[in-house]
């Protein structure tokens, strides 16, 4: 069997940057220190900063005064950050650069009296990040072209569109088609709003696809672009698992197939696509591992294992 890793995969430079502010952060002050929500969305990253004195909070009612709090890498409405002030806590912002760009652009298109149509999970931090620089009756959130279609507005309605960070490309390019075919005064952001990390990713993926039987991506259920990961397997016809630790692997996925693909989100760590790795050879120990060229080397997260 052999394994193929694909060329671009892992933590993104928003992710990268948000563990290193905790992580700077708990050297600095020490445990206990606040992060609003999960700092990335991963079950390791997640689980090793909560054994080195990380509290995950979900309400800043959670946080005594004078807490130390650190915001995710997903961003924040800015009601929150207005709340984290008033309260008193030292407020760290680790929101990823380009999360903030399309906070810009939301409060751009609100000030040129647009209605604003986010694309992307109702519910995912990002989504309600973004939602909070925009007025609830100038908002629309829509997931699938369906959406679009039973969107309640007229063609004239000046309309922009901003997009979650981490979607499908191909899902998207549908439904911005959708709208542009719907409204006659649209626009959009000035350069597209899925991040390159997220391209990259996907079309890394579909790189394995070209050569793969079978994908695993790496990431927990609740990372969004780990799951666009999986579904860009499977659109190319691959049949594509996202699993969360080498635990997760089922042996039956890949019994009698030939060549193993594997990536991971942007929010993994690489220790856990060597788990994955290493949970291969034992169950066929003749497997090789296979690098595409311009393989990036991976993060060494955690240092201190
Ligand atoms: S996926 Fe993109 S937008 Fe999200 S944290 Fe990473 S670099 Fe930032």
């Amino acid at each position: 069997m052999e394994i193929y890793l694909a060329r671009k995969q892992g933590f993104c430079s928003g992710v990268a940057s948000a563990i290193e502010i905790v992580e700077q952060a708990l050297a600095k002050y020490g445990p206990p220190l606040y992060v609003y929500h999960e700092i990335v969305h991963n079950t390791f990253v997640v689980e090793y900063f909560r054994k080195n004195g990380v509290l995950f909070v979900e309400n800043l009612r959670d946080i005594p005064e004078g807490g130390r709090l650190v915001l995710s890498a997903h961003g924040v409405a800015p009601s929150i950050m207005e709340q984290a002030r008033n309260h008193g806590f030292t407020v760290i912002d680790a929101s990823c650069p380009l999360v903030k760009k399309v906070h810009r652009e939301a409060m751009e298109f609100v000030r040129e009296g647009r209605h604003v149509i986010l694309i992307g999970h109702k519910g995912h931090q990002e989504i309600i990040g973004t939602s909070g620089y925009v007025p609830k009756e100038k908002l629309s959130i829509v997931q699938t072209v369906d959406d679009v279609k039973a969107l309640q507005l007229s063609s004239e309605t000046p309309v922009a569109y901003l997009t979650q960070t981490t979607l499908s490309i191909d899902e998207t390019r549908e439904i911005i088609a959708s709208l542009q075919k719907k409204f006659v005064n649209l626009t959009g952001p000035a350069q597209k709003d899925i991040c390159y990390a997220t391209q990259s990713r996907q079309d890394a993926v579909k790189e394995l696809a070209k050569v793969c039987d079978v994908i695993l991506i790496c990431g927990s259920p609740n990372s969004s672009n780990s799951n666009r990961l999986r579904e860009t397997g499977d659109r190319a016809g691959v049949p594509s698992y996202i699993i969360d630790s080498a635990d997760e692997l089922n042996i039956e996925w890949i019994r009698g197939k030939e060549r193993v693909g594997i990536s991971s989100g942007a929010s993994v760590p690489h220790c856990v696509v060597r788990d994955v790795i290493e949970r291969i050879r034992l169950m066929f120990p003749d497997s090789e591992v296979k690098y595409f060229k311009n393989f990036e080397v991976p993060d060494q997260f955690p240092n201190n294992p």
